[in-house]
């Protein structure tokens, strides 16, 4: 019999569970307690959890942890650790550390779906959604792993921030996404606020609305192109989903999003996107007349080469005049710092050991991108 993993559940779901075992649902709190807040995974340790329960658990539950590939540590502090998913398959989380916030950047399946030729994620293929499980173990570990290693004193919190965005389409695995968001907002769990919770989509309209009901948190759009036919070739779902609803969506988000502006993140590809009237093209689509300007941010990523893409990456002259044509026209603008790059963790360079679904002879002409680049390993985690 296959042990039930704690981490799939949120709190409603591990009170239904204990209430299975006839337990009552303080008994789940303090349960998801020491799993969470004290990254807990030996009931034996549960102290003050009653011995009844610690019986019952043993034996039928368990808090399962992903096995660690490795870890690698970036010249600016990043970390980067690569998770075994099985199958062949492996995921990859990163952890940004700033002056006022360390940000965890989670990942929601191996590989993905969508396919984005800017992304070497999407060049993988997709292998399969994550658990909510594999999800939280994620947060889970890096929480856990860093407090003991930054010896954190008790009760500290080393993560203050969740983005969604490293390797998936979150709102491609919606279901074992939900309960992962509840979790870290949970007073009894990682307690983050809707604000510090991101996730970043490449636009499932349908699952956008979605999460403006069951769980808003701050969203981010990756947008990447001002009109349809260059999105729809850099983001296939646009064909799908095409800007003018993707649009209508995120104006429908903000009635309920927890910050007043929806991000849209722009990836500056080369000769691709990012001419001045590329800019002008997405100040009409977001500012549009009068009371329909839509409220957002835009934040412009250099683009990580990897090699089969194809693509290069902006000039730093040419980010900073198409900066200038949004700002000029009141748009808040924002470059992001490439973080991690010497370990391949910066955006888009997370590919992990996805099984490739693409066919032998693309995978030829492929050449494989390092897990360890210039930078140093540091010993598995215990
Ligand atoms: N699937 C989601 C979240 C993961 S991708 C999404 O697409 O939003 C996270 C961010 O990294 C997205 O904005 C994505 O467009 C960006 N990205 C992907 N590949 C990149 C690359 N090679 N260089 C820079 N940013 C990249
Ligand atoms: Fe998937 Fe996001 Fe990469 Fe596109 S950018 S392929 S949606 S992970």
């Amino acid at each position: 019999m296959s042990l039930v993993n704690l981490l799939d559940f949120d709190l409603d779901g591990l009170a239904a569970y204990c209430e299975g075992l006839g337990e009552k649902r303080f008994r789940a709190t303090q349960l998801f307690r020491w799993i969470h807040q004290k990254g807990a995974a030996d009931f034996g340790a549960m102290t003050d959890l009653a011995k009844s329960l610690r019986d019952k658990l043993a034996g039928t539950a368990e808090v399962r942890p992903l096995a660690v590939l490795t870890e690698q540590a970036s010249a600016d502090g990043t970390i980067k650790w690569l998770f075994d998913v099985g199958g062949g398959n492996a995921v990859e989380t990163v952890f940004i550390p700033e002056d006022d916030r360390g940000t965890l950047c989670v990942s929601s399946q191996a590989g993905c779906a969508v396919g984005c030729r800017f992304c070497s994620t999407g060049h993988q293929g997709f292998s399969r959604n994550l658990t909510t499980g594999e999800i939280l173990a994620q947060l889970w570990f890096a929480e856990h792993r860093l407090r003991e290693r930054l010896n954190m004193a008790p009760g500290e919190r080393v993560i203050s921030n969740v983005v969604m965005m490293g390797m998936g389409e979150p709102l491609q695995n919606y279901a074992a996404l939900v309960p992962a968001l509840k979790v870290m907002l949970d007073d009894h769990g990682y307690g983050l606020s809707r604000r510090r919770v991101t996730v970043s989509t490449s636009g499932v309209v349908p699952m956008i609305d979605r999460l403006r009901v069951d769980c808003p948190v701050a969203l981010a759009v990756s947008l990447h192109a001002p009109t349809d036919p260059l999105r729809d070739d850099l983001v296939p779902l646009n064909r799908k989903y095409p800007l003018a609803e993707l649009l209508a969506a995120c104006r429908r988000y903000l009635e309920a999003a927890p910050r007043d502006f929806i991000t849209f993140e722009y990836c500056m590809l080369d000769g691709v996107n990012d001419s001045d009237d590329h800019a002008r093209a997405l100040l009409a689509l977001v500012h549009g007349p009068g009371e329909h300007r839509l409220p957002c941010k835009i934040n412009l990523i250099p683009f990580n080469p990897f090699p089969e893409s194809g693509l290069l990456r902006s000039a730093r002259s040419r980010v900073l005049a198409f900066a200038k044509v949004l700002q000029d026209a009141g748009l808040v603008t924002t470059i992001r710092k490439t973080r991690g790059d010497d370990i391949d963790a910066a955006c888009g360079q997370l590919a992990g050991e996805v099984q490739d679904r693409t066919n032998a002879a693309q995978r030829r002409k492929r050449v494989p991108i390092p897990v360890v680049a210039a930078a140093t390993q540091l010993k598995p985690a215990p």
